[in-house]
């Protein structure tokens, strides 16, 4: 018996990076899952891959998170295509780093839109049908800069610090309904987003980290699953930290 055995998941940004990790990790444990992300021919190569890798069933989505009509279709599609919804990844998420005076607000609020907004639509999207079947479990990958700050990172640091407060609440209004919300929270891991820093930048950052190195995309897919399963049937509200010990 796999962890995942007839559940269905959808995850957002999952054409690459982290969300491209949890869906294969969720689909290897038996999930079906619907690959969501902002284009649909990379949502549809990377659905196509899972599947012929795992055997699992898979749907690619086109999906701005961002935008509330995109959100409520990507939940829809999923429930037409497999039945129901059990776990929800609010994994999409974007940077546009900058110090805070040269910080354009459009910089600001398109961070906000897309990583804080676009949860708090994907999750009321999904919650209708989850709240009615009075289970679910929702995941926010939030980051570690949400917990710590971050200089030169004020409207992402501030979105992923907003995803946790998110997350709380929607714990205590969904908890009578058995729908648990968790935020995993990632230090640095190795994906896009980190690929742009350079090499003195990256062993600087692994100094700092007690475990000595930048985290693995699949470390922090196993977390998810673990929020996602039924070991985790008691846990509501919490920030599971992902992070070689960074933030403590
Ligand atoms: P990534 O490699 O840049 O992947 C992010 C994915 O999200 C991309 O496929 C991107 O699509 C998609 N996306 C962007 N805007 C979207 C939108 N409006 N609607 C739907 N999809 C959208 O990033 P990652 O490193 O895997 O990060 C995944 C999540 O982990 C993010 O929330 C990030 O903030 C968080 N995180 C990452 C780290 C890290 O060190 N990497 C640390 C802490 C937290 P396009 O490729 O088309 O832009």
């Amino acid at each position: 018996m796999k962890r995942l055995d007839g559940k269905t998941a959808l995850i957002t940004g999952a054409a690459r990076g982290i969300g491209l990790e949890i869906a294969l990790v969720f689909a290897a444990e038996g999930a079906s899952v619907a690959v969501a992300d902002l284009s649909a021919e990379e949502a549809s190569a990377a659905a196509r891959d899972i599947a012929a890798r795992t055997g699992a069933r898979t749907l690619g989505l086109a999906l701005n998170v961002a935008a509330e009509a995109d959100c409520e279709n990507a939940v829809a599609e999923t429930e037409k295509a497999f039945g129901k919804l059990d776990i929800l990844v609010n994994n999409a998420g974007i940077t546009k780093d900058n110090l805070v005076l040269r910080m354009k607000e459009a910089d600001f609020s398109a961070v906000m839109d897309v990583n804080l907004k676009g949860s708090f639509l994907m999750a009321k999207a999904a919650a209708k049908q989850m709240l009615k079947a009075r289970a679910g479990r929702i995941i926010n990958i939030s980051s570690v800069v949400g917990q710590s700050g971050q200089a030169g990172q004020a409207n992402y640091s501030a979105s992923k610090a907003g995803l946790i407060g998110l997350t709380k609440s929607l714990a205590r209004e969904f908890a009578p309904r058995q729908v648990l919300v968790n935020a995993v929270a990632p230090g640095f891991i190795r994906t896009r987003m980190t690929e742009g820093l350079k090499d003195e930048a990256k062993a600087k950052i692994s100094e700092m980290i007690p475990l000595g190195r930048m985290g693995e995309p699949g470390e922090v897919a196993r977390a998810a699953l673990f929020l996602a399963g039924e070991d985790s049937a008691y846990i509501t509200g919490q920030v599971l930290a992902v992070n070689g010990g960074l933030y403590m």
